[in-house]
């Protein structure tokens, strides 16, 4: 899957210890890619980025203004994972939970009808409600951005953003589902509002238990637990290509075709016998499956 990491500075990797950014491997994005090398994962997150709010002296944070021409440098994209709302807590644009709320429903309507435009589908989402801002805010290097009520309104999110989710996915908008990170992470006590290398781990690593759920049934691992396939087919590597060959680059679309050409046995000798999907620890419909990539080989 092309996968869009579409967030502000917890997404880009800001150091709370030094300001700096995180190194690739340290940062969410960085050790989701790790773990799920069969993705590809699409870093935009940008310091001070917004929902809701246009920031007079930088209006180019603005998660609004930027986001049609980030998705259409970024398309096909499969899946869109949004971590904003933060940014939107600053004193300065006085904002109720509710209406950073609705930036973040703006902003996940406008991908999906964009998106169908463009590329000739909507992808899914994944909305996360970010970490709460720390109590110890007043006191830490953005005490002049953010007041003491920050933190209160930023725990009003989630409920906020998990029936936005709901709403989208009802009206066919795009199939959107929910995540809090507070369940998982907390802010740093350097400056109750940025992640520690730790929570940047198991953030990754909550979003990609998320993203098996997502997948579901018909999603293969490729891991062969359900070999030997009765007609010799190598079900795990017949998946992997028929994946790249949809949503790889350009070149691993090539190398994906050349390779499944190559294949001694093919989708099409799969007689539709079922033992795959009987052995198969994660639910896959392999038979099925197999059906639609011989369709889509030819
Ligand atoms: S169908 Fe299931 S067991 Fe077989 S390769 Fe895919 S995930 Fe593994
Ligand atoms: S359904 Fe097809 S792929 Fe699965 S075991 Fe039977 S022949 Fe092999």
């Amino acid at each position: 899957m092309n996968i869009l990491c579409y967030g502000d500075s917890n997404t880009y990797g800001y150091n709370p210890a030094d300001g700096m950014r995180y190194p690739a491997d340290v940062r969410w994005t960085g050790v989701l890619r790790k773990l799920a090398p069969e993705h590809t994962i699409i870093e935009e997150g940008c310091n001070g980025r917004t929902a809701a709010f246009t920031p007079e002296d930088e209006p180019w944070k603005d998660g609004r203004g930027y986001l049609k021409a980030c998705l259409n440098s970024h398309k096909p994209l499969d899946l869109v994972i949004l971590m904003l709302g933060s940014n939107d807590l600053k004193s300065r644009f006085r904002a109720s939970p509710e209406e950073i709320s609705e930036g973040i429903r703006w902003i996940l309507q406008t991908t999906g009808d964009f998106l169908q435009e463009k590329q000739g589908f909507r992808p899914r989402a994944l909305l996360i409600a970010p970490a709460w801002i720390g109590e110890g805010i007043t006191s830490s290097p953005f005490a002049d951005s953010f007041a003491a009520d920050a933190v209160l309104r930023s725990q009003r999110l989630a409920g906020l953003y998990r029936q936005t989710a709901e709403d989208l996915t009802k009206a066919g908008v795009l199939q959107c589902d929910f995540m809090d990170a507070a369940e998982v992470i907390r802010a740093s006590a350097l400056d109750s509002l940025h992640l520690m290398p730790e929570a940047h781990e198991a953030l990754a690593k909550a979003i990609l238990e998320h993203l098996y759920k997502m997948e579901g049934k018909n999603s293969c691992r490729y891991c062969n637990a359900c070999a030997p396939c009765p007609s010799g087919l190598d079900i795990g590597r017949i998946n992997r290509l028929y994946d790249l060959a949809r949503a790889g680059n350009a070149e691993q679309k090539l190398e994906a075709e050349h390779e499944y050409r190559a294949l001694e046995h093919g989708a099409d000798e799969c007689t539709g016998c079922g033992r795959c999907n009987f052995t198969c620890p994660y639910q896959v419909e392999q038979a099925a499956r197999m059906g639609e990539i011989c369709r889509w080989f030819g």
